[in-house]
């Protein structure tokens, strides 16, 4: 079956979805970006990136070209057309396309709106159960990495490093302390079994995941602390893992190499990984 996308009002296949070349998302990165896992055909913890997104726009001034609603009408209309049962829903909204490479923003032009799915088993990733590695490379993004912007390119060389050093994921790291992962939170389990990650500040994408999983914690009367780490107390915690829309909860059992506790996924990473996932069949839609 081709793969069914949606671009500005029409469903069409992937392969023929096309913008102009003067979309400013195309010229300037002037655009955002949300991704929603889907489980079991339906979409996980959709509210909390729908309202990252309309948060996101309102900070680079960026109306929306249709409703929350209808976006969430379109997901599902993706998910049905494209029979997907386990994966991810991605939407892009820019500035649209102007006559020409003005940088201030245009007048009268309506936004782009694409969005795609593609398939992925989530909960029966390899990296789950063998848990990662991740490599440390230095933060060297804009200042407002609250706003999911599709200005990538950090990530993307962050990234790319990781995979050529064999590693699942990138952490960034700035004024000696982990930021975050390239496309994922981080969090640490100390050794008298606290759980830290970082606190939300403009120096770090707000994770949905991250939200959820903190207050699923909490929930369980398990301590948490937000505030910066670093790397040496990440190696000398009692685990350490990853969490994000498109991996859920993932443990990190090497950094740079070198073995977070016994390098082998640790049982908080997989007992928050049973309850992120339990959430998420609970409350898809
Ligand atoms: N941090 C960054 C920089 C990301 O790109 C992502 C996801 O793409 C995350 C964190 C995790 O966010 P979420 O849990 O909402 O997927």
């Amino acid at each position: 079956m081709d793969p069914i996308a949606y671009v500005n009002g029409s469903f069409v296949p992937l392969a023929e979805a096309k913008v102009s070349i003067l979309d400013r998302g195309f010229l300037f990165a002037d655009g955002i970006y949300e991704v929603s896992a889907v489980l079991d055909g339906k979409l996980v913890d959709n509210a909390s990136h729908l309202a990252r997104l309309e948060r996101s726009v309102g900070e680079i001034s960026l109306a929306l070209p249709e409703t929350l609603s209808r976006i969430v009408e379109i997901q599902r209309e993706l998910i049905a057309r494209n029979q997907l049962v386990s994966g991810l829903v991605y939407i892009e909204v820019t500035r649209g396309a102007d006559v020409g490479r003005d940088f201030a923003f245009p007048k009268g032009v309506k936004p782009t709106l694409v969005m795609f799915t593609s398939v992925k088993d989530i909960i029966n990733a390899p990296s789950a159960s063998t848990g990662i590695g991740v490599i440390t490379v230095p933060d060297i993004r804009w200042a407002r990495r609250d706003i999911k912007s599709v200005a990538l390119l950090a990530q993307v060389l962050a990234k790319q490093a990781a995979a050529e050093a064999g590693a699942g994921e990138a952490w960034m790291i700035e004024d000696g302390k982990v930021t975050e992962g390239g496309s994922s939170s981080a969090f640490i389990l100390t050794q008298d079994d606290v759980l830290i990650t970082r606190q939300n500040s403009s120096a770090i994408l707000p994770g949905c995941t991250r939200k959820a999983v903190v207050a699923l914690a909490e929930e369980r009367q398990l301590r948490v602390e937000e505030r910066p780490f670093t790397v040496e107390e990440a190696l000398a915690a009692k685990e350490a893992f990853i969490t994000s829309a498109s991996s859920f909860v993932q443990a990190v059992v090497a950094i740079d190499g070198k073995s977070v506790a016994n390098g082998r996924p640790g049982p908080m990473a997989a007992r928050l990984r049973e309850i992120y996932i339990e959430f998420a069949r609970a409350t898809a839609q």
